[in-house]
């Protein structure tokens, strides 16, 4: 094989999948900048302020707030290998992709997932869910997807979060696509451990994940009668690292690079505030809304369970899914996403996450669907 070796320079994509979205220039040259070491004072006041602005984007005062050096499914798996030991039973909502995975992770975990599900495209049923926990009085914690990326349904984390507390529940929340994109409130909601990620509303490259857990949680931890499985993953020894204070012990070397983007993209959202960037998020989707249904396109998503940030649409009879997606992103640089499970070559997952929420993006899509589709 002769093969030819040389520097690789992408294409401009606008990216209106469900993830990552297009990334603010601003992340892109604050990831370029000197990289320094990780245990330099520099660093470290960069990672005490990292964690101050991520309690700002998750509305909380939790302590145990930080970036895990991994994507959002890590930050899944942090937060199911820490909380959950043989024998736990957890109750998990499912409505679509990310719900199984939740489930895969407690199983893994040696727990029993109660399972609540709901169709794929639907909201949770908050009655479903306290049937389960009047059935289940020794469910440990309920698990559930603030923003389904899979379908663009939003789960009423505010409601079934107060439902578990009456029992007496940790609740555990997927907030990777909501971060930044609709309303969250870690401490308001009684959220005691969250994940989110920095490709979907923070507009920031793949490969971080937020997380949070609350001092209810944290005794949890520190009770365990087992050691977390996850040397990596285990919060105990991770606190250690990001904790608070100069004296940090080495766990692991920070990304360095990726924790000045993260940085800047809380910046960005800081200076916008959670209000404005939640606002902007949905007055786009009403303008896309507008664009696609005038393309003849129709929603799945009941009016009220719709997410802004990720719209899922039926793609008209007749019309072949691949080619059409094929011809957006050869012919125009345009990346939308597939139907995934049951939905897979029946509907298109359109994403308006953080930069990407624009009216730039929002023409550009549908001038080019409209172009493809004619
Ligand atoms: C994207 C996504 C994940 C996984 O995040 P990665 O960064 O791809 O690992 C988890 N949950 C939801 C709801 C997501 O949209």
């Amino acid at each position: 094989m002769n093969q030819k070796f040389q520097s690789f320079f992408p294409p401009h994509r606008t990216l209106m999948g469900p993830g990552p979205s297009d990334v603010n220039p601003r992340i892109l040259d604050a990831l370029s900048r000197p990289t320094i070491g990780h245990l330099d004072p520099l660093f470290v006041d960069l990672m005490d302020q990292t964690k101050q602005l991520l309690q700002f984007a998750f509305q909380t005062q939790n302590a145990l707030t930080m970036p895990v050096s991994a994507p959002g499914s890590a930050g899944m798996e942090a937060v199911f290998v820490n909380l959950v030991e043989p024998g736990d039973k957890v109750i998990v909502c499912q409505n679509g992709v990310f719900g199984g995975r939740m489930q895969q992770n407690v199983q893994r975990c040696g727990g029993q997932a109660v399972m609540v599900q709901d169709e794929w495209g639907t909201a949770t049923d908050i009655n479903k869910l306290e049937q389960t926990l009047k059935m289940h009085p020794d469910a440990k914690a309920v698990a559930f997807v603030h923003a389904e990326t899979s379908t663009g349904v939003r789960n009423d984390a505010k409601a079934l979060c107060a439902l578990a507390k009456q029992y007496e529940c940790l609740t555990i929340v997927d907030a990777v696509t909501s971060l930044g994109g609709i309303e969250l409130a870690v401490d308001d909601w009684q959220i005691d451990a969250i994940y989110s990620g920095t490709q979907k509303c923070l507009s920031c490259v793949p490969g971080l994940s937020p997380v949070s857990f609350s001092q209810q949680a944290i005794d949890v931890i520190k009770q365990r009668r087992s050691p977390v499985q996850s040397w990596f993953l285990d919060m105990d020894l991770v606190m250690g690292y990001w904790g608070q204070g100069t004296k940090r012990a080495y766990h692991h070397t920070a990304p360095v690079n990726s924790i000045y983007a993260l940085h800047e993209s809380l910046l960005i959202l800081h200076e916008e505030g959670l209000q404005g960037a939640w606002d902007r998020h949905a007055a786009m989707h009403l303008k896309l809304r507008a664009g696609l249904e005038h393309l003849g396109l129709e929603f799945v998503v009941k009016e009220q369970d719709r997410l802004p940030q990720l719209n899922m649409v039926r793609i008209p009879s007749g019309i072949d899914d691949a080619a059409i997606r094929g011809r957006l992103l050869n012919e125009f640089n345009l990346e939308i996403g597939a139907g995934l499970g049951a939905l897979a070559g029946k509907v298109w997952r359109i994403g308006l996450m953080g930069y990407g929420a624009s009216q730039k993006n929002v023409d550009y899509c549908v001038n080019s669907l409209r172009q493809v589709l004619m």
